[in-house]
């Protein structure tokens, strides 16, 4: 594999030299990991150019068709849409459900979109750092936008949060206790909340329960910025509000912007993740030199000869 090729052809917004580079991203192989490197590395100058938008919400809520409905509005204005995909269930399932491109069949078919699946092996933490990395991969292929498709139920919304500008969760109307079904702290997270299925009978229950979730943030604190979480109704079936939902985008990011307030925030998720990778590296390592020590003890400990604190003292002796 000739990697200066794939570099140069990449930058210049090859999808299959990009889909080949994310492969390597994803790849557990060192030999593989060592060429992903030195493709980022490359790469690193083009990056950071492009919006990137978590999109979450539980499942049925309508991601795939909301992530559709929004790609094509932004393909039509010429601008070219990736979207990424983090799953918690992987790790159990081995499998992907989200980011399928079966699921988003126009935006599939479109060439200024790329569609690419949540890997689908590894832990939550080793797939979030893959993602993290391909969306720099993506910006360096010239993808203006990057959605990231995360399910609103798990910890991935915090690790989700720490690679995207804009967070924007999907809510449904007429659940009655909403505010239960979904954990506060990501509803702390959003910078924007829409309540899709706003169309048919379903459109009065919206209203509502815009109000209701208005009323509901200013229970929250002030984000660090100053930004108010903005709430909408929405219909992905139906297009509305997806012109409404880019304007608030447009001017979140001038918002911060102005304020220096978006590169500081990148600033900080790039020290995040420069400490996310130094404990992955330090447990990995632990875990691998002290093998069979652990193991012995576990055994030890399932025995009862020992309890988890002294033989925590012992391995770390
Ligand atoms: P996801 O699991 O969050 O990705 O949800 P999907 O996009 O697969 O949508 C789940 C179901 O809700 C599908 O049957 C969609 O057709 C439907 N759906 C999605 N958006 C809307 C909407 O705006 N209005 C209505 N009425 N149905 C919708």
């Amino acid at each position: 594999m000739n990697i200066e090729a794939i570099i140069s052809s990449l930058i210049e917004g090859d999808r299959t030299s990009l889909a080949r580079a994310i492969t390597l991203v994803e790849s557990n192989l060192e030999k593989h990991q060592l060429m992903a490197d030195e493709i980022l590395s490359a790469c690193l100058s083009k990056t950071g150019k492009s919006i990137r938008i978590a999109v979450t919400g539980v499942p049925g809520v309508g991601k795939s068709t909301f992530i559709e409905s929004f790609g094509k509005f932004l393909t039509k204005k010429g601008k070219k849409v990736a979207v990424l995909a983090i799953d918690p269930s992987s790790e159990k399932t081995g499998g992907s459900i989200l980011g399928d491109k079966t699921r988003m069949n126009d935006l599939a078919i479109d060439d200024l979109a790329f569609i690419r699946p949540s890997p689908s092996a590894g832990t939550l933490g080793g797939v979030a750092r893959k993602t993290r990395e391909t969306i720099l991969l993506c910006e360096a292929a010239g993808y203006e936008i990057i959605l990231i498709e995360t399910v609103g139920v798990g910890q991935s919304e915090t690790l989700v949060h720490s690679m995207v500008d804009f967070f924007l969760l999907l809510l449904l109307a007429g659940a009655g206790d909403e505010l239960q079904g979904i954990k506060r702290g990501i509803m702390e997270m959003g910078d924007c909340i829409l309540i899709n299925k706003a169309d048919g009978d379903n459109q009065l229950a919206a209203k509502k329960a815009k109000q209701q979730f208005k009323n509901a943030l200013h229970m929250f604190p002030a984000s660090d910025s100053g930004w108010i979480p903005k709430v909408e109704t929405l219909s992905a079936i139906e297009h509305t509000n997806i012109d409404w939902l880019w304007d608030t985008i447009c001017e979140f990011e001038q918002w911060h912007k102005q304020r220096g307030l978006f590169e500081t925030k990148r600033n900080q998720q790039n020290q995040f993740w420069f400490h996310q990778l130094i404990k992955d590296k330090v447990l990995d390592t632990f875990y691998q030199t002290n093998k069979s020590e652990i193991e012995q003890l576990e055994k030890d400990i399932e025995q009862g000869k020992i309890t988890a604190s002294k033989a925590l003292q012992k391995i770390v002796k």
